[in-house]
C-alpha cells in the first residue's frame, strides 16, 4: 500500500481533484476488486459502492458474461475503424438495439466513447443541422445552471458549474445558462430559459441541453410538469431539445431513458456510462429520424467529426451484452422498486434527525440535503464542512458516496447499481442513519 501511495502521488495526476491534497495525503482508497454492489480495496476493506463508481457501474460489478463477451470479440477482431465506408457487425447491432429501446423517433446513433464527447458530438451537430439549411446563425447554446455535461470544449462550456470553466479560463463562446426548477419551480425556471432566448434572440439559438434529472449538479430532480414546459418553449421557438442523459439513461431512474418520466421526446439523446455499464468506455448520441433525414438530405461531402474508438467493437459487443442483462434480469423495474425503498428509508432518517432537509429519489439516483434547520432550510456554514465528514463518516461504515457543496448545498448522492436488493437496501439506508447521526452529535 505504501509503495502504491508513493508512486501515485509520483506519477499519477487523478481527474477532477486536488493535486496538492493527493500530495499531501495520497489516495485515500485503492480498489483491488468488485463483486456486485461492493468493491474491496487492496487492505481488503469492504465498501457498499453506493456510487455506482461514478454513476456507470448500472449492473454492478464482477460481471463475468461481461469480461466474456470482452474476450470473444477480442479474440475475433479487437478494434476496426467505422471510418468513411468501413463498418463491422457489433457496431451495426448495438446501433439497432439502442434504437429499439430509445424513445420513439429516434432512430440512429453516433458512437463516442465517453459522456463528454457525446455532448460535444451533439452540440457539433446541432450547429451543423442548422448551418446545413442555412441558418449558421443558429448556433447558441442554452444550458442549465448547475448542469454538467463533461469537460470536452463544448461539454465544458454547456456545465453550468463555474468551477469548471474557471479551470482554464474561458471555454467556447454562444453558451448561455437558464436557471434550473430546483429552488424556484417550474414557471420561474421558463422564465428564465424565456428571458435568455429573448435577450440572446430566438434565431442565434440552435439548441437547448439539459439533464432530465441534474446529477453533478447534486441530484435535482425537476418537477413533473418542467420538461413539457421547456419542450414548449422549444417548440415555439424552433430550438432543438438534447437530453444529456448519460447518468439517466440505461435504467438508472427506473425507466429506460429519463426523459420517459418527463413525456416528453427530445430531437437529440446523448448517452454513455449504463451503456456499457462503466466495464469499458462508450457513449453516443441518438438523433430524431426528422434530424437524421435532414442530415441524410442535405449534408454535403465528409461529416469531419469522428473519434478513432467510435463505434469500438469490443466496446459494442460488451455493451449489447450489457442491455441485455439489464432486459433479461429486469434491472429498469429493480431501479424503480428498490428506488421507492431507498426513499422511504431516507423518510425514516428524516423524522430522526433534525439536520435533514429535502430527501428525493427517482429510481435508483437519490438525495439527501442537510441543513441547519429543516423548518427554514438555513443552511450550514461551509467551514462546518459537514457534508464532508458525513462521507467520511460513511466511509468509515463501509459505504462509497459522494458530497456536492456547490453554492454552500450540503446534498449526499446515492446511485447504487441497479441489482440491488431490499436487505442491501436496508443496510445501506442503517449505515447512512448512523454516520449522519453521528456527525449531528458531533455539531452539538
Ligand atoms: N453528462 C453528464 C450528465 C454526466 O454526469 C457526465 C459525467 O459524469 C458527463 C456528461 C461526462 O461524461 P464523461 O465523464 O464520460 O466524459
Amino acid at each position: 500500500m505504501e509503495k502504491l501511495i508513493e508512486l501515485d502521488k509520483k506519477h499519477f495526476i487523478h481527474p477532477t481533484s486536488s493535486i496538492q491534497q493527493q500530495q499531501e495525503n495520497g489516495a485515500k482508497i485503492i480498489v483491488d476488486k468488485g463483486e456486485g454492489i461492493y468493491i474491496t480495496d487492496v487492505n481488503g476493506n469492504v465498501y457498499i459502492d453506493a456510487m455506482s463508481s461514478l454513476w456507470n457501474v448500472n449492473v454492478g460489478h464482477g460481471r463475468e458474461e461481461l469480461a466474456e463477451a470482452a474476450a470473444e470479440q477480442m479474440k475475433k477482431l479487437a478494434f476496426s475503424s467505422t471510418f468513411s465506408t468501413f463498418s463491422h457487425k457489433p457496431a451495426i447491432k448495438l446501433a439497432e438495439k439502442i434504437a429499439s429501446i430509445a424513445p420513439e423517433g429516434l432512430n440512429a446513433v453516433f458512437f463516442t466513447s465517453g459522456g463528454s464527447e457525446s455532448n460535444d458530438t451533439a452540440i457539433k451537430l446541432v450547429r451543423h443541422y442548422w448551418r446545413i439549411q442555412d441558418k449558421p446563425e443558429r448556433r447558441k447554446i442554452i444550458a442549465l445552471r448547475r448542469g454538467y455535461h463533461g469537460v470536452a470544449a463544448a461539454s465544458t462550456s454547456a456545465t453550468g458549474i463555474p468551477e469548471f470553466w474557471n479551470m482554464a479560463g474561458n471555454m467556447m463562446t454562444d453558451f448561455h445558462h437558464a436557471n434550473t426548477p430546483y429552488e424556484n419551480g417550474t414557471d420561474k425556471a421558463i422564465a428564465s430559459l424565456r428571458q435568455v432566448i429573448e435577450a440572446e434572440g430566438a434565431e442565434t439559438i440552435a439548441a437547448f441541453i439539459a439533464e432530465p434529472v441534474q446529477g453533478a449538479g447534486g441530484v435535482l430532480i425537476p418537477p413533473v410538469n418542467y420538461f413539457k414546459e421547456v419542450r414548449k418553449v422549444c417548440d415555439e421557438y424552433g430550438i432543438l431539445l438534447i437530453a444529456d442523459e448519460v447518468i439517466t439513461g440505461f435504467g438508472r431512474t427506473g425507466t429506460m431513458f429519463g426523459v420517459e418520466n418527463w413525456g416528453v421526446r427530445p430531437d437529440l439523446l446523448s448517452f454513455a456510462k449504463g451503456v456499457s455499464s462503466g466495464y469499458v468506455p462508450l457513449g453516443g448520441v441518438i438523433v430524431s429520424d426528422e434530424i437524421y433525414n435532414i442530415l441524410k438530405e442535405k449534408s454535403k461531402g465528409t461529416l469531419f467529426h469522428g473519434y478513432t474508438y467510435s463505434g469500438h467493437p469490443t466496446a459494442a459487443a460488451v455493451a449489447l451484452k450489457n442491455i441485455e442483462i439489464i432486459e433479461r434480469e429486469g434491472l429498469v423495474d429493480n431501479a424503480r422498486k428498490m428506488g421507492d425503498e431507498l426513499l422511504k428509508g431516507f423518510g425514516r432518517i428524516k423524522e430522526e434527525l433534525d439536520i435533514i432537509g429535502d430527501v428525493r429519489a427517482i429510481g435508483l439516483l437519490g438525495a439527501i440535503e442537510l441543513v441547519e434547520d429543516p423548518k427554514t432550510n438555513k443552511r450550514f456554514s461551509p467551514d462546518l464542512q459537514v457534508s464532508a465528514k458525513v462521507i467520511e463518516a460513511l466511509h468509515n461504515r463501509g459505504v462509497i458516496c459522494r458530497a456536492v457543496t456547490y453554492e454552500g448545498t450540503d446534498i449526499i448522492c446515492f446511485a447504487p447499481p441497479l441489482i440491488m436488493n431490499l436487505s442491501q437496501v436496508d443496510s445501506l439506508i442503517e449505515r447512512v442513519y448512523g454516520a449522519i447521526k453521528e456527525i449531528r452529535e458531533e455539531l452539538t
